[in-house]
């Protein structure tokens, strides 16, 4: 698979807003203003620098690749974070400079076999990526292989991204949405755990032989749900990570 050779960008907030109360969770979308258009697979991530001394960080593009004239990123705010304090006091109208694309975790359709499955897992804000590529493949691109989405989180209070992805999965039946909750309330019904639990649970007698799985967040999340995936049957050059380090 080819991909665009990665450029400097100029990009204006257009809007900023904490996707839950507890301000976790932080969406930041972006106008590109120069060069103003870009092209990108879904699953790539863009680098944005963050201070004058030119330090970056990483985020990975949350918004559909037919959106050419800006991005949308999720970014998880970690206490004290220079990054994370710098897209925080972001206001709209701010410029920032962005390297992009960047990265290969993509859905790469000439690695695919006609019957190939797809397996996506990802925890916390690793989710944003799953979110380009899942809504590319369903809605952009028709995709209608089987594909199941895993989103471990700790509890109810973080899923902001619940009913965009049960709408998906309601208007698309080759899609399957598996939210896992570590801490859930006790209305919780649905899988209980860590994805590596729940994908144990469901996969125990189908296994993933046949599936390709993309796997993105916390390192040692990658690393187990790697060699999980593997155990059950997924090829070693069918797993494809992204690990937010
Ligand atoms: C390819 C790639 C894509 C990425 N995409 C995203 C994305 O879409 N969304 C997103 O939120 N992040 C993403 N990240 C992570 C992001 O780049 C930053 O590393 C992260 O946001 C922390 O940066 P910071 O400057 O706020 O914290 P720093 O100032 O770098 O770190 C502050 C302190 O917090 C610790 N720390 C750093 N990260 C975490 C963490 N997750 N949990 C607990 N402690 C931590 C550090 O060790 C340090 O002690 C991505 C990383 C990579 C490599």
């Amino acid at each position: 698979m080819e991909f665009p050779k990665p450029q400097k960008y100029t990009a204006r907030v257009s809007d900023s807003y904490y996707v839950t109360d507890n301000r976790h969770f932080l969406l930041v979308k972006f106008e590109l203003t120069s060069p103003d258009r870009f092209e990108f697979s879904a699953g790539q991530y863009v680098s944005i620098r963050i201070d004058e001394a030119g330090n970056r960080r990483s985020y990975s593009i949350a918004s559909s690749p037919d959106d050419t004239h800006g991005f949308t990123i999720l970014a998880e705010m970690i206490p004290a974070g220079v990054g994370s304090s710098f897209l925080a006091a972001l206001v709209p109208g701010d410029g920032v400079e962005v390297l992009a694309p960047l990265g290969r975790f993509v859905v790469d359709s000439t690695q695919l076999l006609p019957d190939s499955k797809l397996l996506f897992v990802a925890t916390g804000s690793g989710i944003a990526p799953a979110y380009s590529m899942i809504n590319d493949l369903l809605v952009n691109k028709h995709e209608t292989r089987p594909m199941r989405l895993h989103w471990g989180m700790r509890g109810e209070e973080n899923l902001f991204w619940f009913d965009n992805f049960m709408r998906l999965a309601e208007e698309h039946a080759n899609f399957v949405f598996d939210p896992v909750l570590s801490h859930p309330s006790e209305d919780w019904d649905l899988c209980t755990g860590h994805v590596q639990d729940c994908l144990s649970r469901d996969f125990a007698e189908e296994r993933l032989v046949g599936w390709h799985a993309y796997i993105c967040g916390n390192p040692n999340m990658v690393e187990e749900v790697s060699a999980l995936v593997l155990s059950l049957g997924v090829q070693q050059d069918a797993i494809h990570t992204e690990k937010f380090s």
